[in-house]
């Protein structure tokens, strides 16, 4: 593939860099502050209303169906100008895509691209993560709707959620997996009570556990057919762990840049060893940037990846810690009241190999998906 821009691709890339001198939010990094995720909302809105979120996906749900291509100029983009990353709702618009009616898509999907409506993703519980086909809430069916009722944890956005993708056990005698569905479920109404998590490094907007008591669900919000779910649940953990659909590699980009700034700041300021960590740091992001490109580019001639995503996954934890382990380097453990940005990047950074399955899950598919062996 030539990495270089076409002529159309050249224009919207000066259009979105003239855009961005005046509309950088300017928002602290993300998974550092509080204040972050109070302005995502508003980050999502500005960037859709200015054309340059959804770009690639259809027009019917407020897309622009242009190729992927030019969602590697915003990354590249946003990533120069220090803004946020684009939000990453990808993973629902795919799922809902791909597994609702037409009816669920219309309704649904626009106001996810558009930023107006805001999601999360009740998929974890309590005793089901890695072993998420054991989710114990249950939906059972009311007249025209369904009652939902359990408990579900790490769900990040929770507190700012007007929905939620709930995943819940439709059918208790069949085998397991079979027995899911798949709803779009309100967050404000009685029977649902959100409360916060403090994470390690201090945020306490980003995640929640969710108690759904009785709450309704119109069975026409079902997403998919009864009993559907799971592999509703399959799309949307695939394309989680897509760095490309995530758009982290600006995320990563971002923060390297800050980094370098603050080391050539200081030239003396920094040893061998912090350079080096910082050196290696750039290198994992840019690797990472060029293997989002090949595998954007395949998308682009018709081939769809399964079970490498995985593989993603794992490289895009790879590089996530690296960049969190550049940061401790150069911003150390700050004392008393001073900065500690960089501490809290490197807090986060070990939450990757959690969130979206764990990187010893990711090992157990390439295992046993990709090379074949047997399983333990
Ligand atoms: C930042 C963050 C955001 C998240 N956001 C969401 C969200 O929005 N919505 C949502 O539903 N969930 C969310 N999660 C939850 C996430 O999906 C789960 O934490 C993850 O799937 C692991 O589940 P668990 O925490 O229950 O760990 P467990 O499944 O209990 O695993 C504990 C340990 O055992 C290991 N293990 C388990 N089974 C196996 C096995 N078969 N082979 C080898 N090792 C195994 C795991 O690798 C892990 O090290 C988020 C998590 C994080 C950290």
């Amino acid at each position: 593939m030539d990495f270089g821009d076409a002529p159309e691709e050249a224009e919207f890339r000066s259009r979105i860099r003239a855009w961005l001198t005046d509309n950088n939010p300017g928002l602290p990094a993300s998974s550092t502050s509080d204040e972050y995720w109070a302005g995502q909302a508003g980050w999502h809105q500005s960037l859709y209303d200015a054309g340059f979120f959804g770009l690639s996906w259809p027009k019917e749900i407020g897309g622009h169906d242009l190729p992927s291509g030019y969602e590697v100029i915003v990354d590249d983009e946003l990533a120069s100008a220090g803004a946020p990353p684009r939000p990453s709702v990808g993973y629902l618009v795919q799922g809902i895509w791909h597994h609702g009616s037409a009816d669920i898509r219309s309704r649904l999907l626009p106001g996810i691209v558009n930023g107006r409506d805001r999601w999360c993703q009740g998929f974890s519980e309590p005793e089901a993560g890695s072993d998420l086909a054991s989710l114990r809430t249950s939906a059972v069916r009311d007249g025209d709707d369904y009652l939902i009722t359990g408990h579900k944890i790490w769900t990040s956005y929770s507190d700012a959620a007007d929905w939620a993708l709930v995943l819940a056990r439709t059918d208790p005698d069949v085998p397991k997996h079979h027995g899911i569905s798949a709803f779009r479920v309100s967050m404000r109404q009685p029977g649902v009570a959100q409360k916060p998590l403090r994470m390690i490094n201090g945020i306490t907007r980003e995640f929640g556990e969710v108690e759904f008591d009785g709450a309704r669900a119109p069975a026409a919000d079902m997403i998919g057919a009864p009993g559907e779910g799971w592999k509703l649940a399959m799309t949307v953990v695939s394309h989680e762990r897509e760095p490309g659909e995530l758009g982290y590699v600006a995320r990563y980009r971002k923060l390297v840049k800050e980094l370098t700034h603050q080391v050539r700041e200081s030239p003396t300021g920094y040893g061998a060893e912090q350079r080096r960590d910082l050196a290696w740091a750039i290198v994992e992001s840019e690797m990472l940037r060029q293997h989002v490109c090949r595998r954007l580019s395949d998308r682009m001639d018709g081939i769809s990846h399964g079970p490498e995503g995985s593989v993603d996954k794992l490289l895009m934890t790879q590089v996530e810690q690296a960049v969190g382990h550049a940061a401790m380097s150069i911003g150390g453990a700050p004392h008393d009241d001073a900065d500690d940005t960089w501490l809290k990047v490197y807090l986060y950074s070990r939450a990757q190999s959690v969130m979206g399955g764990t990187s010893q899950i990711q090992r157990n598919l390439i295992a046993s998906r990709i090379l074949g062996l047997p399983a333990s």
